[in-house]
C-alpha cells in the first residue's frame, strides 16, 4: 500500500503568524524570509517524521503531495529518502494530488489547519482569506473535507491528521474517530498557541503515523453523496457575481454560489474554477 501526506503550513508547530507560512517572493503581505525559512525547515521534519512512521507501519511508498500556497514550501534535499514528492502550483487534484496514483490506499493531513470562522484556531481559514464557507449539503467543512471527498472519488481514506487542536477535532468530527490525530499546539486565537517542543511533536507524528498505517485496511473512504449540494460563500457580492458564470454554477444567495457536481472530480475542478472566477480586483 502506498500512503500520500498532503502537506499543509498553517498547523505546524511554532507557526501562529501569516509571516511565518508566506514565501518571500509575495510582496504585497507580511514577509519575513528568515521565519518563514525556519518554519518550512519545521514543516519537512514534521513530513519526515510522517514518512518514518508510515514506512515503520507498512507502507511501500509515501508520496508527499505540498499543499501550501505556492507548493514550494517543503526542502527536498533534507527530506526522508523514503518518498517522493510533488511540487508547484496548479495540480488537477489541488492539495488532494497523488491520491489517483496507482496502489495508494491511505491519504495523512499534516500541518493542518482548522476551516474558516472557527474561534481559537491559528490561522484558521478555507482555502483563501475571502471564502467565508464552503458547506457540502449545508454541513460546513474545512479543507480537511474538501480534500476528504477528493480522495474519497478515488476510494482513498483519510487516516491520520496532524494540525492544532481544532484541527484535528473537526477532521475526525467529520471524517470519524477512527482518523488518528495529532495535535501539536492549543490554539489561544487566530495568532496565539501553546507548542510542543518541535521534537515532541515529530515523535508524535512518527508513532501516529505507525499506527494509523497499521489500521488504514479498516478505513472508509470519505466520497460525496450522490446529488450533494456544495454551497461556496465568499465575503463580497463581487466574487460571487464572477464566480457565478462558471457552468453549473449558480447564485445562492447575496455572497454564495452552488453547484452539484456530477461526482468528485466534477466536485473539484467546479470548485477550482469556482475559486479562480471569484479572485477578482476588489476595485477594477
Ligand atoms: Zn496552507
Amino acid at each position: 500500500m502506498k500512503v500520500v501526506i498532503s502537506a499543509d503550513m498553517e498547523g505546524t508547530c511554532g507557526v501562529t503568524s501569516w509571516v511565518q507560512v508566506m514565501p518571500p517572493e509575495y510582496g504585497d503581505g507580511p514577509s519575513s524570509t528568515a521565519e518563514y525559512e525556519r518554519a518550512r525547515a519545521r514543516m519537512t521534519s514534521e513530513v519526515n517524521a510522517a514518512i518514518a512512521g508510515a514506512l515503520a507501519g507498512g507502507a511501500d511508498e509515501v508520496i508527499v503531495n505540498d499543499s501550501h500556497d505556492g507548493m514550494r514550501n517543503l526542502l527536498p534535499e533534507q527530506l526522508h529518502r523514503g518518498c517522493r514528492f510533488i511540487t508547484g502550483n496548479d495540480k488537477p487534484l489541488g492539495m488532494a494530488q497523488g491520491v489517483d496514483l496507482p496502489g495508494v490506499g491511505a491519504l495523512f493531513f499534516t500541518g493542518y489547519h482548522a476551516k474558516a470562522g472557527t474561534p481559537g484556531a491559528p490561522l484558521a481559514h478555507t482555502w483563501t482569506g475571502w471564502v467565508q464557507d464552503v458547506r457540502l449539503d449545508g454541513r460546513s467543512v474545512g479543507e480537511f473535507g474538501i480534500n476528504a471527498a477528493v480522495a474519497g472519488h478515488f476510494g482513498v481514506p483519510v487516516v491520520f491528521v496532524t494540525g492544532d487542536d481544532r484541527a484535528v477535532a473537526q477532521t475526525r468530527d467529520l471524517l470519524g474517530e477512527s482518523v488518528v490525530g495529532v495535535a501539536v499546539k492549543e490554539g489561544y486565537s487566530t495568532f496565539a498557541a501553546l507548542h510542543l517542543h518541535p521534537e515532541e511533536a515529530q515523535d508524535r507524528i512518527r508513532a501516529g503515523a505507525e499506527e494509523a498505517t497499521r489500521r488504514a485496511g479498516d478505513a472508509r473512504p470519505w466520497p460525496l453523496p450522490v446529488g450533494c449540494r456544495v454551497e461556496v460563500e465568499l465575503d463580497h457580492q463581487t466574487r460571487a457575481d464572477q464566480a457565478a458564470y462558471v457552468p453549473s454554477v449558480e447564485r445562492a444567495g447575496e455572497r454564495a454560489v452552488a453547484y452539484v457536481p456530477a461526482d468528485g472530480l466534477d466536485f473539484v475542478r467546479t470548485f477550482r474554477a469556482v475559486i479562480k472566477a471569484a479572485s477578482v480586483r476588489m476595485s477594477p
